[in-house]
């Protein structure tokens, strides 16, 4: 049998050596990704997805995903990145400092991968669950030295190709400090604003605002309610209505919150939360077929760890900080283009292979 084996790979390897070379491609031919949806877990390192799926009865739409990776979260002026940096990496594909929104690190802006992807005329969307002016969802639409500067953020959203947001912040918007509202220059730019997800899903305009709270959304555990899975279950059909694609951005905002207050609760209500969204995602890119699927984190938050309790199936939360951790995070990634995601490798590269993914690098 050894033999024979032996003889049969001799064989093999003859008769390959002998085939001429088939033309040259340096390229297998691949067909680029439609659409990407881009998910954000702010704070949410292994432990935050690890507490969430004890939580919810060992069980997460997030064990669906395909592909999983890590991302180095440093920023360029730190080991521990904030969540301004984090998403500026995401969004530009630079590493910027702590602060920055859409901008390097000498607060020149770079265009993002939500306005490349609006210039090529694919449709754009965020929903968070914080204000939309917030350090993650900015810095896909704006450029500014600093997260801290909510109105220039919002201002920034006239110029922006973004057709459809849902999220807190209204008052950055229609009661600014000088009590004036940039609601009429974003109509005129053709958005509509609706006060509720059922006016959301009727209008028939292709760019549409809702805010969910004036200021920053409630914890989900103080009656917020499913808005973010709803928001996306809403979305979704809209944007797939674009001939050319789309590009979507969802964060589990408060997750990073639940983090900063040592409070596991609000981390496991928040990260379940998120994980509800996840699962209409991946429904619809499971039957879309075109769609890749990127779930990430910033970073992690608190130095969260998952000790014993003297119940065998429950743990002890225990946190080392009120602040971030600079820990690697898992990148998890689902359908079309998602095995480019296994890995290890800086949070700058998720923007190219994402923009890499779309076939525009
Ligand atoms: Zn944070």
């Amino acid at each position: 049998m050894y033999l024979a084996k032996r003889i049969l790979m001799l064989l093999l390897v003859i008769v390959a050596s002998c085939n001429p070379p088939k033309e040259v491609s340096t390229q297998p031919e691949k067909k680029a990704v439609k659409n990407v949806i881009f998910m954000v877990g702010d704070g949410m390192g292994l432990t935050q997805a690890t507490a969430g799926l004890v939580a919810n009865d060992f069980k997460l739409n997030l064990e669906r995903v395909q592909y999983v990776g890590l991302s180095k979260t440093f920023s360029s002026d730190a080991l521990i990145t904030d969540s301004a940096a984090g998403a500026t990496a995401f969004s530009i594909g630079e590493k910027s400092y702590n602060g920055a929104i859409g901008v390097m690190p000498d607060s020149t802006s770079r265009e993002t991968i939500l306005e490349t992807a609006g210039a090529k005329g694919l449709a754009t969307g965020l929903v968070v669950v914080c204000t939309i002016t917030h350090a993650t969802p900015g810095s896909f639409y704006a450029h500014q030295p600093s997260r801290n500067m909510h109105e220039e953020i919002a201002s920034d959203m006239i110029d922006s190709p973004l057709n459809y947001f849902v999220g807190g912040g209204r008052k950055y918007f229609a009661t600014r400090k000088d009590s004036s509202s940039i609601l009429p220059a974003l109509e005129e730019k053709g958005f509509s604003f609706v006060e509720s997800l059922e006016a959301f899903k009727s209008s028939a305009s292709e760019k549409i605002g809702y805010f969910i709270a004036d200021g920053e959304p409630a914890p989900v555990a103080e009656g917020r309610g499913p808005i973010l899975s709803d928001a996306v279950e809403a979305m979704l059909p809209k944007l797939a209505s674009d001939p050319e694609g789309f590009f979507l951005v969802v964060e589990g905002s408060q997750i990073d919150w639940g983090g900063h207050s040592n409070d596991s609760d609000y981390i496991t209500s928040e990260m379940i939360d998120f994980d509800n969204a996840i699962g209409k995602v991946l429904d619809f890119a499971a039957k879309d077929g075109n769609t890749l699927v990127v779930i990430t984190a910033d970073h992690e938050t608190g130095g969260y760890s998952l000790t014993e309790s003297e119940d065998p199936w429950k743990f002890e939360p225990k946190f080392t900080t009120g602040h971030h951790t600079a820990t690697m995070v898992p990148v998890y990634a689902f359908g079309a283009g998602s095995e480019a995601f296994a890995g290890i490798y800086h949070n700058t590269e998720i923007y190219h292979k994402m923009m890499k993914a779309y076939g525009w690098k």
